[in-house]
């Protein structure tokens, strides 16, 4: 699934709107995927670390990211530094290679000052946003060269450490439902889930 276009595609479904942010992470993760000449990871071969923190404008950047890389959250190979920044770093695990991406700051400062961005921080919706005004916006990141939207690091190395995966898991005593082993807790002599213990983790 190399195709722009489709990718494009599964990145509009799975975002859910269309935003100027998506396609910029989208293209933020090709381009990392260009520089260290990696395919989109089926498994977890691939890292992505992301330097966005919550609840502030353009996070919709990381669903771009998880589409383009296959690094999801699912599969736990992304993660957030809470930097409250766009950069992204992306790890060939194998070769021990790396590259930091950034979209440039004048890039993103143009965005911010469309009606798109006016529309969403007076708290329109991005969905309710209307097509004339984003278009132009999606488009644009769409199409442009990889040159005029990032700055781009060397390559470099890291070397990348895989915590293990753990299949122990346990019932709770309590509610009956399956907990991972290394999140039960003990209360009263009984084995129970976080939610039963009455501990805050
Ligand atoms: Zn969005
Ligand atoms: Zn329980």
């Amino acid at each position: 699934m190399s195709n722009l276009n489709e990718l494009l595609e599964l990145g509009l479904k799975f975002h859910g709107h269309k935003c100027p942010a998506m396609p910029m992470g989208l293209k933020a993760g090709l381009y990392a995927m260009e520089k260290l000449g990696v395919e989109r990871a089926k498994d977890g071969q691939l890292q992505v670390i992301l330097e966005l923190d919550e609840n502030h404008c353009a996070t919709c950047f990381a669903d771009g990211v998880q589409v383009a890389t296959g690094c999801t959250f699912g599969k736990g190979n992304i993660s957030k530094t809470g930097y409250g920044k766009w950069g992204l770093t992306l790890i060939d695990k194998k070769s021990k290679r790396a590259v930091r991406i950034v979209p440039k700051a004048e890039v993103m400062q143009k965005n911010k000052e469309t009606e798109f961005m006016k529309m969403r921080k007076s708290g329109i919706p991005a969905s309710q946003v209307p097509n004339e005004i984003v278009q132009p916006l999606f488009d644009m990141v769409s199409s442009a060269p990889f040159e005029m939207l990032f700055n781009a690091s060397e390559v470099f190395v890291y070397d990348w450490v895989d915590k293990p995966h753990t299949f122990d898991t346990i019932v709770c005593n309590e509610c009956g439902e399956m907990v991972v082993e290394r999140n039960a807790r003990v209360k009263q002599g009984k084995t129970v889930c976080i939610s039963c213990s009455g501990y805050e983790k």
